[in-house]
């Protein structure tokens, strides 16, 4: 089969965020398992490669971004998968999750074992944080992250490998304590969880700003997201990264997230997204009604217009039991991934390079309330800060009186 592929490197604009599709579940089980030429010889409806993150390979599309988690660092990554990061950016979490939800403890995964394996395999790592939110006190929480930041500031050596800060806290006034004490260690920039809400996102920014941390002038830095997920909040990022270019801080936005795995474990097939729609995952059928449509998608297709749909050529196959986690599940995923990439393509197009006006304009209402409040923020930050989150709570509050329940942003705000 025969088509164009589609290259979603962000090489002709710096300034726009990066985004880490994050495989888990089904899709990695198979990974684990084949060779993408295993696949391909296998199974009826691989056509292609799925290592999209591989300009050498045969894919589907390319897009040079891989997210791992700290559970991979059992395996030689360029041995095992042929990730190798001279060619594909690499983010490799540290662990702190795993830490927090017991399924390592400080002995079993050192710093040293966090910071050696990410030197060797990684283009960015978040320090190895203890997230203030589990049995240890803010201010044990603190000090461990305080004593990971101190040790890669003094243990590290390779210049392929950019090290993030990472913020943790319950709230404003806890962001403002962990950030001052940790500020001082010279990193690469600083990584947060979202928290699910654009409060959370917006408010560590602001605080970075008011406390002189992100500036013009400063050595350009990275600011991640962890498991940012929806469309709107994909807007959200595009917008913030707007602000920051247009205050000319060399900021560089970036998030991850699992929804394209999520969503196909829970038979998810993409189409489209829908700015409109509650999730904007568009093949919202679970696993059992995708087989019970099967008459259906025999006449009509998938509808969709993807690489890795047109590649599809035995729906039988596809929807077989014997094989199914085998083919639905990760080209499921491909599907999913490569929409949110169209999706994120087509916003930081339009928010970052092209004409926000235009976009204002042609968006709900509420996205463009939200970014007046946004803007607003973002060139005032100092005078506006303390309003911060009693502003975006009171359009968020908006969100839910004048919109249907489902409305994205609403969600999105409720966290
Ligand atoms: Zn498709």
């Amino acid at each position: 089969m025969v088509f164009d592929r589609m290259d979603f490197s962000n090489t002709f604009n710096p300034r726009t965020p990066y985004f880490w599709p994050v495989m888990v579940g089904g899709p990695y089980t198979t990974v684990k398992k084949y060779t993408p030429q295993e696949c391909i010889d296998k199974y009826d409806n691989y056509v292609k490669s799925y290592k999209y993150w591989d300009k050498s390979e045969d894919n589907y599309f390319y897009y040079p971004h891989v997210f791992l988690s700290a559970f991979y660092s059992r395996y030689n990554l360029k041995k095992k998968s042929g990730i190798d990061r001279d060619r594909t950016l690499v983010f490799a979490d540290s662990g702190g999750f795993q830490l927090l939800s017991k399924k390592a403890t400080p002995e079993t995964w050192t710093r040293a074992m966090a910071l050696g394996w990410a030197e060797e395999n990684a283009s960015i790592t978040p320090i190895l944080d203890w997230p203030s939110r589990g049995e240890k006190s803010f201010a044990e929480s603190l000090a461990f992250t305080e004593d990971s930041a101190r040790y890669a500031v003094e243990n590290r050596s390779s210049d392929k490998l950019k090290i993030l800060n990472v913020v943790s806290g319950a709230d404003i006034t806890e962001y403002g304590a962990w950030i001052d004490k940790l500020k001082d260690y010279p990193l690469d920039g600083w990584a947060h969880g979202g928290g699910g809400t654009l409060i959370a996102m917006v408010e560590v920014i602001i605080l970075m700003i008011n406390k002189g941390i992100y500036r013009p002038g400063m050595k350009p830095a990275i600011h991640h997201l962890f498991g940012i997920s929806s469309p709107a909040s994909m807007t959200w990022v595009a917008f913030i990264q707007r602000m920051l270019n247009k205050l000319d801080i060399p900021v560089r936005m970036s998030y991850d997230a699992s929804s394209a795995s999520m969503a196909i474990g829970m038979g998810k097939w993409t189409r489209d997204i829908n700015i409109n729609g509650s999730s904007g995952w568009a093949f919202a059928k679970k696993n059992l009604e995708l087989k019970e449509n099967f008459e259906h998608f025999k006449v009509f297709g998938f509808g969709c217009d993807c690489p890795v749909c047109r590649g599809i050529t035995n729906l039988e196959e596809l929807l077989h039991q014997d094989t199914y986690t085998s083919t639905l599940y990760l080209l499921g995923f491909l599907n999913n991934v490569y929409h949110q990439l169209r999706f994120k393509h087509s916003m930081d197009h339009m928010m970052i390079l092209g004409n926000q006006e235009l976009f204002t304009a042609c968006m709900p209402r509420l996205y463009s309330k939200t970014f007046k409040v946004l803007e607003e923020l973002f060139l005032n930050p100092e005078t506006k800060a303390h309003s911060l989150t009693a502003d975006l709570i009171k359009v968020g509050h908006q969100a839910m009186e004048s919109f249907e329940p489902k409305n994205p942003l609403t969600s999105f705000m409720e966290g």
